[in-house]
């Protein structure tokens, strides 16, 4: 597989064009931003974290009938994914309340929710990617009712399988953020499922595992992403 130009670069990751009009490769880096790229930083080693975790999720998931973009990964910081065409919306899941969900509804965070939650928001830097309902998306055409159900259908189903992967590993699934792309037709997982879209508490101290380090300036950001990192690998 041959690596071409540089299709795009976003906040964290490049993306490059290969020999195969099907298939881009994803190059994840070790830039940090939070509050609509507001503030920014580096995380050391995060981009090596955030290529392997995603892809042992997303084979994870794979094995539980969610189809995703992943193919094959190429190196530390590179991975070979199928070439989506990006549905314009951020799938949260949320289990207990926390960050925005917790501001908006005046909930203290680390309060368990009575059912799951799902979120849409409308994926849009300019407009600070604004929450958006299912009347919403199809009055926008962002998503066809059949790309709707299925989108649904497969968060709930990645929300169980993460659940009972991070809860073996020590790691409480607070809430995350997903992304879906056409391919094919088909809707499939794509974009990442790491420290930067997920919250995730240490089971037994509460101790947050994730970006709100980087966010909040709790500290220890590195190593926090490196202790997620082994027991993922575990
Ligand atoms: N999230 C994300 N990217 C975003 C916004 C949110 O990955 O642009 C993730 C975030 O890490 C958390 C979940 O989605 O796990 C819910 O985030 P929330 O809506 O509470 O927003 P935040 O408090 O992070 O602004």
């Amino acid at each position: 597989m041959e690596k071409r130009e540089q299709l795009y670069e976003g906040k964290a990751k490049k993306v490059y064009k290969t020999d195969d009009p099907g298939l881009v490769i994803v190059s994840y880096k070790d830039d940090a931003t939070a509050f609509n790229g507001q503030k920014k930083g580096q995380i050391a080693g995060k981009g090596v974290v955030n290529n392997t975790m995603s892809n042992i999720i997303f084979q994870m998931l794979e094995q539980r009938g969610v189809p995703t973009h992943y193919v094959q990964q190429l190196n530390e910081r590179e991975t070979l994914v199928k070439a989506v065409k990006i549905l314009p919306l951020e799938v949260i899941i949320r289990n207990v309340a926390a960050g925005s969900f917790s501001k908006r509804y005046g909930v203290e965070e680390g309060r368990p929710l009575a059912r799951t939650v799902l979120e849409f928001s409308y994926k849009n830097d300019e407009l600070g990617d604004p929450l958006i309902n299912d009347d919403h998306i199809l009055a926008l055409e962002l998503a066809t009712e059949e790309q709707l159900r299925q989108v649904k259908d497969y968060a709930y189903a990645v929300n169980e399988g993460l659940k009972g992967f991070f809860l073996e590993r020590g790691l409480k699934l607070v809430d995350f953020k997903i992304e879906f792309g056409l391919w094919d037709g088909k809707v499939i997982l794509a974009d990442e499922i790491s420290p930067d879209t997920c919250r995730l508490w240490d089971v037994n101290t509460n101790e947050k595992m994730d970006k709100d380090r980087f966010r909040r300036d709790l500290g220890k950001v590195e190593e926090t992403y490196q202790e997620v990192f082994q027991r993922v690998q575990s």
